[in-house]
C-alpha cells in the first residue's frame, strides 16, 4: 500500500484554511472515500505528489493541459514572456495572435473577448445573450456544468452531482426562476419549453458532448434541433466549450458535429494550463459589448500575457495530426477497458467523441444525467483507489470524463490497462 505522510500533513494544515483543505471542490476526493492526494510536479503524462509517487495523469488539471505537463516549447515561451513583465493592463500583441487563431479553428467565432475562467465565459455570455434579446430567461439541461455563476447553479454536473447538492444555497429564488431545465437529449421537452416560454428564451445554453455527468454524447440531430429551435425563436444558442474546445477535435465539438451556435464558451485547453477563459461568437452579437456597445463585461488581469502565451504555444502544437495521435490512443484505451469488463463481468458503459471519453460502472446506455446517475459508486470508488494503487491518476469521480495529452504514450495506455484489468479483477 502507498503511504501518503507528507499528504495527510500538508492536508490536515489546509483543512483549516480552506473550505475541505481544497480551492475547489472535486479535488477533495470525497466521492472515493479518500483524503486528497498533494501533488508537487508533473512532466508529460506523468504527474508526481509530495510523497515522491509517480502516476500517469488522465486528470490534466481537469483538461487544460493537452500536451502534457510542462511541454518544453510552453515552458520556454513562458519564460521569455515572464521575464518582459507579468501584466500590463494594456492590450498585448500576444492576445491578437490568441484571438486570431480562435478565430480561424472555432466556426461561431467571429469576435471574442478574452476571461480568466470558463465560469467567467458563461456568466458573461449569458448577460451578453439577455441584454442581445432583451428577453430573461435561459434554458439549461440536466448534469450539465457550465461553472458557478447564480443563473447556471441549477441541476448542475460536475462537483455539484458528485457532492449531490443539485441546487445551492445562496442563489436567489428570482435568478433560479429564469433558470429552466430539461434532460439532455431530449429534444421534445426543449420543444415544450419554446412553445411555453418562446417569447422569454434569451438564451439555450449546452455542453456539445456533456462532460460534466462523464461523457455523453449528443444524440444525432439533438444538437442540430437546437440550432433550428432557436434559429426560429430569436434565442441565442450558446455552446459550452469551455472542456471540448480544442478537446473533441481540432475545431471543436461544433466541427465535429458540423452544427454552428451563435455563441461560444471557451476555457481550459486555450489556457494551456493558466486561467483562461473566452467567449465569442456573431461580431453583430459580440459589438454589443462594452466599449463599442452598452453590455458592460471587464477584468483586471484579463488576456495576461503569461495565460496567452501558453494558450497560444498549446494551440499552435496541436495540429489536426496531433488530434488524430490522440483519438487512435483513446481507441485502444476504449478496447482494453471493454476488455477487462468482459473479462471480470464488470457491468460496464464507454461512451466517446472524438478524442473525449468517459467509462461508467453502468450496464445501461448511458445517454443523461438520469443514466448516469444509476452508476455503480461504490464500485467507481474501489476502482478508483486500486488504480491509485497502480499509480494511475484518474478524475476521483464517476460524473467526470477522463483526459489524455499528446505526451501520453503507447507504454502508458498499456500500463493502464493492464492495472484496470488486475484491479477489476478484485471488483
Ligand atoms: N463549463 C464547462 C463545460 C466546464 O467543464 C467547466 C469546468 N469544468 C466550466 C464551465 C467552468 O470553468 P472554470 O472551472 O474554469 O470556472
Amino acid at each position: 500500500m502507498k503511504k501518503f505522510e507528507r499528504s495527510i500533513e500538508a492536508y490536515k494544515e489546509a483543512v483549516n484554511l480552506m473550505p475541505g483543505g481544497v480551492n475547489s471542490p472535486v479535488r477533495a476526493f470525497n466521492s472515493v472515500n479518500m483524503d486528497p492526494i498533494f501533488m508537487e510536479r508533473g512532466k508529460g503524462s506523468k504527474i508526481y505528489d509530495i510523497d515522491g509517487h509517480e502516476y500517469i495523469d488522465y486528470v490534466l488539471s481537469w483538461g487544460p493541459l493537452i500536451l502534457g505537463h510542462a511541454d518544453d516549447r510552453v515552458v520556454e515561451a513562458l519564460k521569455k514572456t515572464t521575464e518582459l513583465g507579468t501584466s500590463f493592463g494594456a492590450p498585448t500583441e500576444i492576445e491578437n495572435k490568441l484571438a486570431k487563431l480562435v478565430t480561424e479553428r472555432v466556426p461561431s467565432i467571429e469576435m471574442l473577448r478574452m476571461v480568466n475562467s470558463g465560469t467567467e465565459a458563461t456568466m458573461s455570455a449569458l448577460r451578453v445573450a439577455r441584454g442581445y434579446t432583451g428577453r430573461d430567461k435561459i434554458l439549461k439541461f440536466e448534469g450539465n456544468y457550465h461553472g458557478h455563476g447564480d443563473s447556471l447553479l441549477i441541476k448542475a454536473g460536475s462537483g455539484v452531482a458528485t457532492l449531490g447538492l443539485p441546487d445551492s444555497p445562496g442563489v436567489p429564488e428570482s435568478i433560479a426562476q429564469n433558470t429552466i431545465t430539461v434532460p439532455y437529449n431530449d429534444l421534445e421537452s426543449a420543444r415544450y419549453v419554446f412553445e411555453q416560454y418562446g417569447d422569454d428564451l434569451a438564451a439555450v445554453i449546452i455542453e456539445p458532448v456533456s462532460g460534466n455527468m462523464g461523457v455523453v454524447p449528443p444524440d444525432e440531430n439533438f444538437l442540430q434541433g437546437l440550432r433550428t429551435l432557436t434559429e426560429n425563436n430569436g434565442t441565442v444558442l450558446i455552446f459550452d466549450e469551455v472542456m471540448t474546445g480544442f478537446r473533441v477535435g481540432y475545431n471543436c465539438a461544433q466541427g465535429h458535429f458540423n452544427v454552428t451556435p451563435d455563441m461560444t464558451c471557451l476555457g481550459k485547453v486555450i489556457g494551456g494550463g493558466l486561467p483562461v477563459g473566452a467567449y465569442g461568437g456573431k461580431r453583430e452579437i459580440m459589438e454589443r459589448v462594452a466599449p463599442v456597445g452598452d453590455i458592460y463585461q471587464a477584468g483586471t488581469l484579463s488576456g495576461n500575457p503569461l495565460a496567452m502565451t501558453a494558450g497560444y504555444e498549446t494551440l499552435s502544437a496541436m495540429t489536426e495530426d496531433q488530434y488524430a495521435k490522440i483519438s487512435k490512443k483513446v481507441d485502444r484505451l476504449m478496447e482494453g477497458f471493454q476488455e477487462a469488463a468482459t473479462e471480470n463481468n464488470i457491468p460496464y458503459t464507454v461512451n466517446r467523441a472524438g478524442s473525449m471519453v468517459g467509462f461508467f460502472f453502468n450496464q445501461e446506455p448511458v445517454t443523461n444525467f438520469e443514466t448516469a446517475s444509476r452508476s455503480n459508486l461504490d464500485m467507481f470508488a474501489r476502482y478508483y483507489r486500486g488504480m491509485i494503487e497502480e499509480g494511475i491518476f484518474l478524475p476521483p469521480s464517476q460524473f467526470e470524463g477522463l483526459f489524455l495529452s499528446a505526451a501520453h504514450t503507447d507504454e502508458d495506455i498499456e500500463r493502464t490497462i493492464e492495472a484496470a484489468k488486475k484491479v477489476f479483477s478484485t471488483l
